[in-house]
């Protein structure tokens, strides 16, 4: 990673590549590069794989990351997927999910997914502006006869109001499942989450947290429920020819297993080092005005493997997708996660066309929400150019926003 201007910067426009010079980084700076733990172990570990030819199908990789995250988490089964989004499927189905399901609209398209493509409806819940996580108030209003279960969504890694979800759930009979594609390692009320409602879904995609290449995990303390899931991941199968109920291939194979247990064996130091980004991230950009950074809630475990940025337009007199732009020119590819919210996308925006109005606060984060690079990929070098280049775009705002609009308007500058 080779930065071109890291000594000469003098915060003055011409210093930014949106006006003519030179991008600050030669190759783009990916939001979610994959944190990687001993590769020698791994390496090892794929060799013994090969050398006793179990490769997926009840291998002992697969069963020994079970047990590991099971005993991390303090929750009685894991059920380890080939990915989230079929973790959740599998989960939903098992827990026999039907006709309308409460789920925020600011997550990943997946979350909504998951349920569509089974036939239920994704209620989409507004969530809270602070927080950005299901509003508890919000969802109480949106349950209807035909409401079978609530889908919280622990953002950025940062848990829900589990507590008033899982009082809501109980009382009025509803089934309560957490995508916590973004958790793993962080903690609710010292609890670790995973062990919350009737079921919580991780993912261990390469851009998440931990990774097992790709990868996921329903885990649960329901042995019944546990049980089905390990069914249905494998065809209904119960014995070698019999299925007991219909299924689907949710396998994780040996070789993601043998990944996922590599990564965990390092997942303090992953923490550890976003731990300090954020903290870097923090104080370098602290009295900007009108920019925020989502914190974390320090008496808490978190894997902080996010670093959220809210653009406040009136105050910073740059929009979200200005910062944006000059941010690409400089090869930081910063994303707008999670724009523009499931419920403008396909097929949503057309099916439930007008849940729209009722999301306000979703409507208004989706504008202003920006992610940045961290990981282990990531160095206190880079961020300190990325917030120089955040601090000069602001102090000359008026003119990057000028000259961003003539371009905008087709004007060669
Ligand atoms: C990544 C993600 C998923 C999907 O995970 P996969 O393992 O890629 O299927 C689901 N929900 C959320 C919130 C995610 O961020």
């Amino acid at each position: 990673m080779t930065i071109t201007k890291y000594d000469s910067l003098k915060e003055t426009i011409s210093d930014l590549a949106v006006s003519g010079g030179r991008p600050a980084f030669e190759n783009g700076l990916h939001v979610g590069r994959p944190n990687i733990g001993d590769r020698v172990k791994f390496a090892q570990r794929v060799d013994d794989i090969l050398d006793r030819r179990w490769l997926t199908n009840g291998g002992q990789y697969v069963e020994e990351f079970e047990r590991r995250i099971a005993d991390l988490l303090k929750v009685e089964h894991c059920v380890a997927m080939c990915n989230a989004t079929v973790g959740l499927e599998i989960a939903i189905r098992a827990l026999g999910l039907d006709g309308e399901v409460i789920v925020p609209s600011f997550t990943f398209v997946a979350t909504a997914n998951a349920l569509q493509w089974l036939g239920i409806t994704p209620v989409f819940c507004d969530v809270d502006r602070q927080t950005h996580l299901l509003d508890p108030g919000k969802v109480e209003q949106l349950i209807t006869p035909l409401t079978s279960g609530i889908m919280g969504v622990h953002l950025w890694g940062r848990p829900c109001d589990i507590e008033s979800l899982t009082e809501i759930a109980r009382r009025r009979g509803l089934k309560l499942l957490f995508d916590s594609a973004h958790a793993f390692g962080s903690s609710y009320q010292g609890r670790m989450i995973g062990c919350f409602g009737d079921a919580e879904v991780f993912s261990f995609h390469a851009t998440k947290f931990l990774n097992s290449l790709e990868g996921g995990a329903v885990v649960t303390n329901d042995a019944a429920l546990a049980h089905k899931l390990r069914l249905m991941r494998n065809f209904g199968f119960s014995t070698y020819d019999q299925t007991d109920s219909i299924g689907v291939n949710g396998k994780m194979n040996e070789v993601s297993a043998a990944m996922g247990l590599t990564n965990l064996e390092s997942m303090d130091e992953f923490i550890a080092v976003n731990l300090n980004h954020y903290k870097q991230y923090k104080e370098e950009l602290a009295g900007l005005e009108g920019i925020s950074l989502l914190s974390f809630d320090e008496n808490e475990r978190s894997n902080y493997q996010y670093v959220v940025l809210e653009v406040d337009e009136v105050k910073t007199g740059i929009s979200r997708d200005q910062l944006l732009a000059v941010l690409h020119a400089e090869n930081i590819l910063a994303r707008r996660y999670f724009y523009p919210g499931c419920h403008r996308m396909e097929p949503y925006r057309t099916l439930y066309a007008d849940v729209q109005f009722s999301l306000p606060q979703t409507e208004y984060l989706a504008e202003q929400v920006l992610t940045l690079p961290t990981g282990q990929a990531i160095t206190p070098e880079i961020i300190s150019v990325v917030c120089a280049i955040i601090r000069t775009t602001l102090k000359n705002a008026a003119e990057v926003r000028k000259l961003l609009e003539k371009r905008a308007a087709g004007v060669t500058v």
